[in-house]
């Protein structure tokens, strides 16, 4: 279903009238998790100035230690709702298990699978039949083949809407938090119909690798982008160090609007 033998034209994926696809270059952007009101809408303020057109941030947080702060949950739905009200910028928001798929999507614009969830088959059926787009971001120790056919999970419930996030595989090197596998954009807009966008934060781990990374995504061809920013990240709690503050985004500002004029991108 996903593969572009059967569907050779690429697809442009639309999140409530916002498209991500080969016709333009998406800013997905916003905080790593909903922590405040106002932290919410400050980052949100933040990313629309840079020209993200969705807004991005985790209410459920898959995280690594149980002792790390675990994200609002409904609450941090609330607060994404209210800033959406106030900024116009659909959400985009992660959902972390099967039970409150039905939950986030009353909420969500767009369901998010963690790289934690790649291959959570019952949570990729449980999105794949809840009526919305999805990001399905890839496995960290997945294969671009094992990345597919859990789109091939999210699509056979019926829903083709689905972007793929490539963010970043395990590898031997510790300078960065993962290795981001650039040449997957281009390989897996081969191979399948779908947009792929790059994830930059996720990738590095670090803020200083973001603008790079997402110059290196958008010159290999990637159908967006979706970044971390925060108004406080020495406060942040979570991902802190990797995500961009108001002095960096003329600069994610500029990587947007330069981007090259879609050579290679069909
Ligand atoms: C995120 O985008 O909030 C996140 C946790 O990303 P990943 O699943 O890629 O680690």
């Amino acid at each position: 279903l996903v593969s572009r033998e059967n569907h050779p034209q690429r697809s442009t994926v639309t999140v409530r009238g916002v498209p991500i696809g080969p016709d333009t270059v998406t800013l997905i952007a916003g905080p790593c998790a909903v922590e405040t009101p106002e932290q919410t809408l400050e980052a949100a303020l933040m990313a629309k100035a840079a020209g993200a057109t969705l807004l991005r941030g985790g209410a459920y947080k898959p995280r690594t230690s149980p002792y790390a702060f675990q994200g609002l949950g409904e609450k941090g739905l609330r607060i994404l709702a209210d800033v959406r009200e106030q900024t116009g910028l659909p959400i985009v928001t992660e959902v972390v298990d099967a039970h409150d798929v039905a939950l986030v999507a009353s909420y969500a614009d767009m369901l998010q699978v963690g790289t934690r969830n790649a291959q959570n088959f019952a949570l990729l059926q449980a999105v794949g039949a809840a009526g919305k787009p999805v990001m399905l971001k890839r496995g960290m120790t997945a294969t671009i083949e094992e990345w597919l056919m859990a789109a091939e999970y999210v699509a056979q419930r019926g829903n083709l809407d689905i972007v793929l996030c490539e963010r970043g595989i395990r590898t031997y090197e510790p300078a960065t938090r993962n290795t981001l596998d650039i040449s997957a954009v281009p390989i897996v807009q081969r191979l399948s119909h779908l947009p792929v966008i790059v994830d930059p934060s996720h990738s590095g781990g670090r803020r200083d690798l973001v603008l790079p990374l997402s110059r290196a995504a958008v010159a290999v061809g990637a159908d967006g982008l979706i970044v971390d920013v925060h108004p406080h990240p020495e406060q942040a709690l979570c991902d802190g160090p990797q995500a961009l503050v108001n002095g960096d985004l003329d600069d994610l500002a500029t990587v947007m609007r330069d981007f090259p004029p879609l050579l290679g991108r069909t």
